[in-house]
């Protein structure tokens, strides 16, 4: 079977826009999440709190439905690929965290590569090359065994709240309306947080 042309993985690198091993990652986190918990989430169904903003979490968001944008997709800036993912029905948490991993075949020709190509100095030719370990340094995630990509373990944690729709009041400074509970008061009229932090000092 080609990994490479798998449905889920098309599907990440679609809201992504590149293949890459973090997606791949995420791909690997997010299949565990699944395969354990059900989903996707088509709502709420599902939370994901995110321990890190790397590549990952498009896979995650793209496979999951844990979003951003739907609230069910909560940051922790732990700067660790780790995510916990916790099923509403009934509490089930699991806890997913990348260990250090085996480096792949060709590990420092692919970081001096990439430091080539960063810099702006890459041939063509180097940048076929590049291109070819990225895609076998995807397979090897995809193939790795799962244990030695990852620590997966139950918790329990408190199943967070739905994300809540919340009124907006009209910024006294620049007009744009502002979630309540963000707004600041400055004798007693509302303010968005980058206004508020402007003229706080003009009070
Ligand atoms: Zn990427
Ligand atoms: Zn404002």
């Amino acid at each position: 079977m080609d990994e490479l042309a798998s449905a889920d993985l098309s599907r990440a690198v679609a809201f992504h826009g590149h293949l890459c091993p973090g997606l791949a990652i995420g791909v690997r986190v997010a299949r565990i999440a699944l395969r354990e918990l059900g989903g996707p989430a088509a709502d709420e169904e599902l939370v994901a709190i995110a321990e890190c903003d790397n590549c990952s979490v498009d896979a995650v968001q793209a496979l999951t439905g844990c979003t951003f944008g739907k609230g069910n997709l909560l940051f922790r800036d732990y700067g660790k690929t780790a995510y916990t993912f916790i099923r509403r029905a009934d509490g089930r948490g699991l806890r997913i965290a990348s260990v250090p991993r085996p480096r792949p075949e060709g590990d420092a020709e692919y970081a001096e590569l990439r430091a080539k190509l960063e810099a702006g100095m890459a041939t063509a030719e180097e940048r076929a090359q590049l291109e070819e370990l990225n895609r076998k340094r995807v397979l090897y995630i995809l193939q790795l065994p799962e244990e030695q990509l990852f620590r997966v373990q139950e918790v329990q944690l408190p199943v967070p709240a739905p994300a809540a729709i919340r009124r907006s009041l009209v910024c006294s400074e620049c007009g744009e309306p502002v979630m309540e509970t963000r707004a600041r008061l400055l004798g007693g009229q509302p303010y968005c947080i980058p206004c508020f932090e402007k003229c706080e000092s003009r009070w």
